[in-house]
């Protein structure tokens, strides 16, 4: 297969799937990026590009190796918060706050696979479809928050 990302004949890849649609409220469906604020989209369909193992483990590699600085600073917080936390008000909030950097690190680290090649396949096609009129590009995880 020719990856579409790096364009060379390989052997070990997949698809990855992604959705594109328009921006706007006139759409009806909503997106809930984050508890604070939400968007509307009109998905029109979606797109399954192949894209290499060696695509996804490059940018996968610089992905954990972001997520491991991360994680082990939010770690050493949490380890210091533990031993030398003397005010509660400290402990609490910088100790969530730490537990949740690791949390996350943790996440970028084994759980991105799919979402890196999601992405990378929406970067192959985002030109010709902002061609097209679409402007709006979403993951599998992106449009399982799509409420209705
Ligand atoms: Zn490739």
């Amino acid at each position: 297969m020719i990856c579409e990302n790096c364009h060379r004949e390989r052997e070990k890849g997949r698809k990855y799937r992604f959705y594109y649609g328009k921006k706007g409220k006139a759409a009806g469906t909503t997106v809930h990026e984050t508890p604070f604020w939400s968007k509307s989209y009109q998905i029109k369909g979606n797109d399954d590009v192949w894209i290499c193992e060696e695509c996804i483990n490059q940018k996968q590699l610089i992905v954990d190796i972001l997520a491991i600085v991360i994680g082990v600073a939010g770690a050493w917080e949490m380890i210091r918060l533990a031993i030398f936390g003397e005010v509660i008000f400290r402990m609490t909030i910088f100790g969530t706050l730490a537990v949740v950097i690791v949390i996350l690190a943790a996440w970028f680290v084994f759980g991105t696979h799919e979402e890196i090649g999601e992405r990378l396949a929406i970067n192959t096609r985002k030109a010709e479809l902002k061609k097209e009129g679409y402007n709006a590009f979403l993951t599998t995880f992106g449009r399982s928050r799509i409420n209705h």
